[in-house]
């Protein structure tokens, strides 16, 4: 047999196999999943803004008036009107300098850490941080020092432990992709200051739902102020496509020069960015409070439903809601019978997640409907209760 078959094999066995499955139309609370109607818990189309009227309509208009492609990288002929207006809308969004757009989250981590560290520094990175910024942090060739997920008094003795001549960096994410609990960043902040460390939040999941006006964590815990470097994505609350990297002029600048991400890629299209415009001046109107409110209650009330049922949600205080299962094949088990039931909710495994604690990863959306989203929990338990995992 051939190495590529003998290690799908190994991953069957291991019940780490995975396979696509094919979502038709657009991703609304309710899809066809590889031809049978379901309800979607698993997308993080969070305020429903991928298929919102006024996100299409800008990315239509933009098409016709600027075309389908960039045609190029930032720095070549890449840098298109439309680029450097969503790069202005996000500073003003933010409240940063400047901001600079990467191609998706995935480049934009990969590429900073990279560009801000190297030989001589050292990263203190959260263990539970996205693959992509552990991927960042491995290109970067600086040393890497991973404590334990939001323990800010290990955070402490490991910067203690570890002086250097050259640059901290500290990293985390702002709401845990895959545990839906935040980064203390008020009491991070704090570490940084005393260290003279740089600190690198990735906001991925806070981004247009966290905070009174959507501005994400570093809003909520009160501290935006103390963050060198807040990336955020545009994929996920933002219905569109994209990144960035809300930042002084001065690292914009050294971003632009240094990020290989950044330089060696074609530049977002015009719809994407349209519809990103668009999709800050939802967040930022009263439109953008009212699916705020709604995804907010969807979750508490999801949550509270399952974790009454006996489930550990893992500390989760968002809209992600993690339901802890253990073992991969009991997850995807489970994944399996909900299936069954017409709810799309899916197994996280391993090397997603740390052995052991596989999980049902279940997400939610200010555009599901309340009753509906409680029959599903209800149903979820039942499964839950019939396979013994509560
Ligand atoms: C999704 C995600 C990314 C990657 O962003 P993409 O735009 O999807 O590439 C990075 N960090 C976190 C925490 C994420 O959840």
């Amino acid at each position: 047999m051939s190495r590529f078959a003998d290690e799908l094999d190994a991953l069957r066995r291991q019940g780490l196999y995975r396979t696509l499955r094919t979502v038709a139309g657009a991703q609304t609370p309710r899809v066809t999943l590889d031809g049978r109607e379901v309800l979607l818990l698993c997308s993080n189309n969070y305020l429903g803004l991928a298929d919102h009227p006024r996100l299409k309509e800008a990315a239509i208009e933009a098409t016709a008036r600027y075309g389908t492609g960039s045609g190029a990288s930032r720095l070549v002929s890449g840098t298109m009107e439309l680029h450097t207006a969503l790069e202005e809308r996000i500073a003003r969004f933010k409240g940063t300098e400047a901001a600079l757009l990467f191609n998706a989250g995935y480049a934009a981590n990969s590429g900073i850490i990279p560009a801000i560290a190297g030989r001589g520094d050292v990263i203190f990175c959260d263990r539970l941080n996205h693959a992509s910024i552990l991927d960042g942090c491995l290109l970067s060739r600086a040393r890497l020092v991973r404590y334990p997920h939001n323990d800010t008094a290990a955070l402490r003795r490991l910067l203690e432990r570890h002086p250097t001549e050259g640059l901290r960096l500290i990293v985390t994410d702002g709401v845990f992709s895959m545990d839906g609990d935040c980064a203390p960043l008020a009491e991070i902040v704090r570490l940084k200051e005393e260290f003279g460390a740089l600190l690198m939040v990735d906001d991925a999941h806070g981004t247009g739902v966290l905070g009174a006006s959507g501005r994400g964590t570093a809003e909520q815990c009160g501290v935006a102020a103390g963050i060198d470097i807040q990336m955020g994505t545009l994929g996920k609350a933002l219905g569109s496509f994209g990144a960035y990297a809300a930042v002084s002029r001065e690292i914009a600048a050294y971003l632009v020069n240094k990020a290989r991400s950044f330089i060696f890629s074609t530049s977002l299209p015009p719809a994407t960015l349209a519809a990103a415009v668009a999709a800050f001046d939802i967040v930022d109107a009263p439109e953008g409070a009212k699916l705020r409110r709604q995804l907010r209650d969807n979750s508490r009330r999801f949550r509270e439903r399952l974790t009454a049922a006996g489930f550990d949600t893992m500390g989760s205080e968002t809209q992600i809601v993690p339901l802890r299962v253990g073992e991969a094949e009991k997850a995807m088990a489970f994944t399996a019978k909900l299936l069954e039931q017409g709810l799309y909710v899916q197994g996280i495994r391993p090397p997603t997640v740390p052995a052991g604690s596989s999980r049902l990863r279940c997400t939610l959306m200010a555009t599901h409907d309340p009753a509906e989203l409680a029959a599903a929990a209800d149903a979820i338990a039942g499964t839950g209760r019939e396979l013994g995992l509560i």
